[in-house]
């Protein structure tokens, strides 16, 4: 018996509904919640997520700017824009496109963001609720789509013990962050931990964002546990694929596909952020979120 599919295209539609209605009922109040993003560079696959973002925003009737800047363009430069964006009282969303060129201080970049623009919940104010508990800030896209999955299919986690792979303040910190707040026993584990099995044997809830193709294999699981590949590689064929190896669904009780799991809830939660940035930045009061 194989393991029980996690659709991230399912539960991802239904965020964007609830998305779309707060799009509408924001635009009779006269506010198009408007998203900018900001790309450095000419990095074809971050320039295929930006597009993918700007375009997935229009489609629920947001206004989204891309802001294209050089590769060679200096940090003093580009704090200097996202100064001037988060300054901007028509944007409400506002991102930096990671990774930025390794001559960048992408920690100051990230702090010039207004925090309650910061969509992607990466500035120090919003990473710093997060780490307190505080889950009224706005959350990163990724650890909050794999929440909202769990929710969706039932999967609690109070009392159970899950497994971080990667400890990377994009998806593996945050998440493990986000999981403490919500009861579970959380162990990270990341490139210095050793043969990470005998951790993730352990895991009822196992999240695999490590970077690395196929990493994580059938030795790697507790049978029946529910697993989250975050992971996104293409092959030489063009497909795209997981850190997790596809013969795990053999023993995991539940699996998030690579395409149609975690990546289309990082998108959507993207966009449930800006209409929560476009309402709270107005002081109007937050609608009940979808799933999280
Ligand atoms: P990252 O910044 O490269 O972090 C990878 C993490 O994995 C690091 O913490 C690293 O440990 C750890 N690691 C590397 N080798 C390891 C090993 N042998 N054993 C245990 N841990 C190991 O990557 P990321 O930004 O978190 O992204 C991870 C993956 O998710 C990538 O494939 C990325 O494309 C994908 N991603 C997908 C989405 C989505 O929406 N689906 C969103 C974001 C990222 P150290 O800290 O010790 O180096």
């Amino acid at each position: 018996m194989g393991a029980q599919r996690i659709d991230g295209r399912q539960v991802a539609e239904r965020v964007l509904e609830h998305v779309r209605a707060e799009v509408r009922a924001l635009t009779a109040r006269d506010v198009v919640p408007h998203l900018a993003v900001v790309l450095v560079g000419d990095d074809p696959a971050s320039a295929t997520y930006v597009r993918s973002k700007a375009n997935k925003a229009r489609a629920v009737g947001m206004r989204s700017t891309v802001v294209h800047l050089s590769a060679g363009v200096t940090t003093d430069e580009l704090v200097r824009r996202v100064r001037a964006l988060s300054d901007d009282a028509d944007i409400d969303g506002l991102i930096v496109q990671l990774p930025l060129p390794p001559h960048v201080d992408e920690a100051a970049v990230i702090a010039a963001i207004d925090p309650a623009k910061d969509v992607d919940g990466f500035t120090p104010e919003n990473a710093g609720r997060l780490f307190r508990g505080d889950l009224g800030g706005l959350l990163p896209c990724t650890p909050r789509g794999i929440l909202a999955l769990l929710q969706a299919y039932d999967l609690p986690l109070a009392g159970r013990h899950a497994v971080v792979v990667g400890r990377s303040n994009i998806v593996g910190k945050p998440a493990a962050q986000l999981f403490l707040a919500h009861h579970a026993t959380v162990t990270v584990v990341h490139s210095r931990s050793g043969p990470v099995g005998r951790y993730t044997r352990q895991a009822d809830i196992l999240v695999a964002a490590v970077g690395k193709r196929h990493f994580i294999t059938p030795d790697d699981i507790k049978p029946g546990a529910a697993v989250i590949d975050v992971g996104i590689h293409r092959t030489e064929t063009g497909q795209l694929t997981g850190d997790v190896a596809p013969d795990v669904e053999q023993v995991a009780g539940w699996l998030t596909p690579v395409p149609g799991g975690v990546g289309p809830m990082t998108v959507a939660m993207l966009l449930d952020n800006t209409v929560r940035a476009a309402r709270l930045r107005r002081g109007w009061h937050d609608v009940a979120r979808t799933g999280v």
